[in-house]
């Protein structure tokens, strides 16, 4: 069921949200901007040291206050996006970029993507290895080709082209991921040993990044960036580059998705919470919940999302351990949050789980 126009704008109105503008020569009333970001839904307590959690902390922080500083300065919530998200690919608590898990083949192979709601614009790349920051040639890829997605050797001769920095492969191995692949090939080899099915465990490898924001004009943007999944064979592509599959923005929605991605391929995750928003008229708690923990477990895989409307209201779900996230918003004060019980942290007066 479509909402009336009448129900849209009480809608509006009740969330304090300024009206849209109607007639075209009124320019749209401002509204306060608001980042939400994720660092992946793999969180496994016992394998976080009191150490990596604070740098993860402190990454998220970072993250938030330099994609705010975008919005604050009236920059469309595209630019808060990419900027919140190059952190977070420079940092190497995350599964994005520096930091990104192994293939079988040893090598790390990035996708990400990003998508403009105002104008439905994308750009997204999957399979490269020599690019620092994947969302950076994803944003190129939408703004300087005729495409919206390029993939490994395409991609970087593309990336080229524009002129973008490229780094040895080398920049993005951690020693932890390296660990993590060693112990996904010796399971492996074990199971195989015993004749036992390889166990599905991929949970701990979920550190993809993301983020959604609304600018000053109202407009949504999402973007996502990933390594993929450790052991990850065949040049498989998960949905984090897969527009909505692992991202989605409209006028209405933004999501950026983390988990078990042939899951939120084969529900198209990200446009289903957003489609569910659009068509029945569902908030955007409700719709991603829907998703995230009804449709997506139901299918036997697991993880989480952001998704932001435009009436500023957010929902983080996840049915993870947890799940690095945090929201900024009109005050500037970044809040951050990993466990599934650090919900004061969140504010939840803006947060609905
Ligand atoms: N969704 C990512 C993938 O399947 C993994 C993650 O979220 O960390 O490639």
């Amino acid at each position: 069921m479509r909402l009336s126009s009448l129900s849209i704008l009480c809608a509006f109105a009740m969330a304090g949200v300024s009206m849209p503008a109607m007639a075209a020569d009124v320019p749209p009333a401002p509204v306060d901007p608001v980042l939400v970001i994720h660092g992946g839904a793999g969180v496994v307590r016992t394998g976080l040291s009191d150490a990596e959690a604070a740098a993860a902390r402190d990454a998220l922080a970072r993250a938030l206050r330099i994609g705010h500083a975008q919005l604050r300065d009236g920059r469309p919530a595209l630019d808060a996006v990419v900027a919140a998200i190059t952190v977070l690919e420079d940092d190497p608590s995350f599964n994005a970029g520096r930091g990104a898990v192994f293939t079988r083949e040893g090598r790390n192979e990035l996708d990400a993507s990003l998508m403009d709601g105002a104008t439905r614009a994308a750009g997204a790349v999957a399979g490269v290895r020599r690019i620092r920051n994947p969302i950076q040639l994803a944003r190129h890829v939408m703004d300087d080709s005729p495409h919206v997605m390029l993939v490994g050797e395409g991609a970087e001769t593309f990336a080229q082209a524009q002129g973008m920095p490229f780094v040895d492969p080398a920049w993005f191995h951690t020693e932890k991921r390296w660990e993590q692949l060693q112990k996904a090939r010796s399971d492996a080899d074990a199971a195989r040993n015993a004749h036992a099915a390889v166990a599905d465990d991929p949970l701990r490898y979920f550190g993809t990044v993301g983020a959604v924001a609304l600018d000053a004009s109202g407009a949504l943007a999402a973007g996502t960036s990933t390594g993929g999944m450790t052991d990850k064979r065949w040049g498989r592509v998960g949905d984090a580059p897969v527009i909505g599959a692992g991202t989605w923005a409209d006028a209405r929605c933004a999501v950026s998705g983390t988990g078990w991605g042939e899951f939120y391929l084969r529900t198209a995750a990200a446009h289903a919470i957003c489609s569910r928003v659009e068509l029945l008229g569902e908030g955007i708690e409700a719709a991603a919940e829907a998703v995230i923990n009804v449709d997506i477990p139901a299918l036997g895989g697991n993880g989480g999302a952001i998704a932001l409307g435009a009436d500023g209201r957010m929902a983080l779900p996840f049915n993870t351990e947890g799940m690095y996230r945090g929201w900024i918003g009109a005050d500037g004060i970044p809040h951050v949050a990993i466990g599934r019980d650090d919900v004061e942290a969140m504010a939840p007066e803006r947060v609905d789980r």
